[in-house]
């Protein structure tokens, strides 16, 4: 499609599609796909690892702090498998963050200012040369507020649900729906009550609920929308 490299910024509901979306806009447009989320999952992760989690109590945001003076966190493209992958002090961690118990600490990890402020840093380094879609919960309001092109994607908490759970069950991972369902509600909720960068859609950005939609229904309105902000993006990242 068109020369002109720009900013995609994806954010929305947890499990509505965003980052196969993502995936699909960035080999479209020869673009790196860069997956906020994983950086947040990965820092999780690294708390688990450090035993700060116990059964019943979150760790004191100091100790969150302390932690991520020491995370050594990359993003590494994988051209055998054309896809990006996230390593945590030089392991690759891919499959590990999509665990279900990470997926259960992850939000309470995000809504931590020091680790917002680490991550955004880097993810406005990874896009600094533009021709990046990246996906998360603030991407179009607070990592790239001028962003040329935004969309909010939403879809039913059935959908999102069921969409979720597929996946975890096509990994090999143990689910339970209700389980995951109740997740997603937690998750949003807290993503979209937090005080620092809650989820939210930008002014500026289009929404899209994909609920009844396939992904090849999705690409028609991306192109046709991408198209349109392309001829009039000059003055825009
Ligand atoms: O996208 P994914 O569901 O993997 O994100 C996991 C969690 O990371 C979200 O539920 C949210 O708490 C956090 N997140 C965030 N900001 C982003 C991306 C993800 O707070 N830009």
């Amino acid at each position: 499609m068109g020369q002109q490299k720009i900013i995609i910024a994806l954010d929305g509901h947890s499990s509505c599609g965003k980052s196969t979306y993502a995936k699909l806009i960035a080999a479209e447009l020869g673009y790196s796909y860069i997956d906020s989320g994983a950086m947040y999952r990965a820092v999780t992760l690294a708390a688990m690892d450090a035993g700060l989690f116990d059964e019943t109590s979150a760790p004191p945001v100091e100790k969150i702090e302390a932690l991520l003076d020491h995370i050594d966190l990359e993003l590494k493209h994988n051209p055998e498998k054309q896809r990006t992958e996230i390593f945590l002090s030089g392991r690759m961690v891919e499959d590990l963050i999509r665990r279900m118990e990470v997926s259960g600490h992850v939000s309470y990890i995000a809504a931590i200012s020091a680790v917002r402020r680490k991550m955004v840093e880097y993810q406005r380094w990874l896009g600094r040369e533009k021709g990046v879609v990246m996906d998360g919960r603030d991407i179009g309001t607070v990592v790239f507020p001028d962003a040329a092109l935004k969309i909010f994607l939403t879809a039913s908490l059935e959908v999102r649900t069921g969409r979720r759970y597929k996946e975890l069950i096509e990994k090999g991972m143990a689910a339970d729906f209700s389980e995951v369902q109740k997740n997603l509600e937690k998750r949003d909720h807290i993503d979209s009550n937090r005080d620092d960068s809650p989820l939210k859609k930008a002014d500026d950005a289009i929404l899209l609920d994909n609920s009844e939609m396939t992904l090849e229904q999705q690409m028609i309105w991306f192109k046709d929308l991408y198209q349109r902000i392309i001829s009039g993006a000059d003055d825009k990242d």
